[in-house]
């Protein structure tokens, strides 16, 4: 079995076998089928430009690694792991209708969000006792989220451009990544000293091909947005962030009295506090890249092989 077969099954085990990953109140329905599984490079060019087009406090890889490994480690190798999660048939399908997102989508997103942040410790864990140095930085101090001048949010890891620079799929019309396994997926990644070779990326543009041709290619998560924040330009992040909060201002209190909702420790603004995430994704379900690429799927962004 090679190194990323390994990782990927390692991976695939943790999310499996994860008590987060079932929903006691749907009758222990799991929220998300296999990963799908990229490398990146942690010297890759791309996360310099990160600095530009994300925020100009994102990590870099391997001065982070650095910052967090003992005295005398070898870091001859710095390798990001990026992982995407699709959500289940049962709970993409609940997400279908028009105006709010449904109560089995919010619990399986904000559960979700719980469990890969577990997930992470439990994965540098496995690879600690291997003698691997392997750092989440969602889970370190160094992981911020705050508003940019323009209002919107912004981190100092993006786990989108992460996935995006690790061969896992290409930015759609509504913002999201759409990857092989389709555009409804939670994202999740480590900073390593494991030797792997970077997922090859097959596209030249960031773009996938329905943020071309100002959006004729496709454009049907446009009408599936209810506030329309989205446009043939794409998403206006400030519109949808306002919709995902009324979203959490009508149900969060009822959600939290009757469902299992599980915390997430997330910083806003350097204060670091157990959170609550029911999203809405009306726009990844019920379109054409719900659970796959419908533009095609890329060579080296196809299910790795081995697990
Ligand atoms: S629904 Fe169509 S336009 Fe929207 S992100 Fe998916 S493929 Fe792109
Ligand atoms: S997440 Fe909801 S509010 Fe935001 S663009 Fe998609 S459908 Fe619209």
């Amino acid at each position: 079995m090679t190194t990323l077969a390994w990782v990927g099954e390692v991976i695939a085990r943790l999310i499996q076998e994860s008590p987060e990953n079932r929903l006691d109140d749907f009758g222990g329905q799991p929220i998300f089928d296999a990963p799908l599984v990229g490398i990146a490079d942690g010297d890759d060019p791309l996360f310099k430009h990160f600095l530009e087009v994300v925020s100009h406090q994102h990590l870099q890889p391997r001065p982070f690694l650095q910052r967090h490994s003992p005295e005398g480690t070898d870091l001859t190798q710095v390798k990001v792991i990026s992982w995407a999660l699709p959500f289940a048939q049962e709970i993409r399908r609940s997400n279908r209708g028009r105006d709010l997102p449904s109560r089995l989508y919010s619990l399986a997103r904000n559960n979700g969000g719980a469990l890969i942040y577990r997930m992470n410790s439990r994965l540098a864990e496995i690879l600690h006792a291997r003698g691997i140095t392997a750092v989440a930085p969602t889970t370190t101090s160094e992981y911020d989220v705050f508003r940019t001048p323009d209002l919107t949010f912004s981190s100092t890891w993006s786990e989108r451009h992460v996935a995006y620079c690790a061969g896992l799929g290409q930015f759609g019309l509504n913002g999201a990544l759409i990857t092989s396994l389709g555009i409804n997926v939670r994202l999740g990644s480590i900073v390593t000293n494991l030797p792997l070779n970077p997922t090859p990326r097959n596209y030249d543009d960031y773009r996938a091909p329905c943020l071309e041709n100002e959006g004729e290619n496709c454009g049907l998560c446009l009408d599936k947005c209810p506030i329309e924040a989205i446009s043939l330009q794409g998403l206006n992040k400030t519109r949808c962030n306002i919709q995902r909060k009324e979203i959490r201002h009508k149900f969060m209190d009822r959600y939290q009295n009757e469902l299992h909702l599980l915390p997430t420790p997330i910083p806003i603004n350097r204060q670091t506090r157990n959170r609550f995430s029911l999203g809405c994704a009306l726009c990844q379900c019920g379109v054409p890249c719900e659970s796959r690429n419908p533009f095609g799927i890329p060579k080296g962004n196809k299910r790795n092989a081995g697990y």
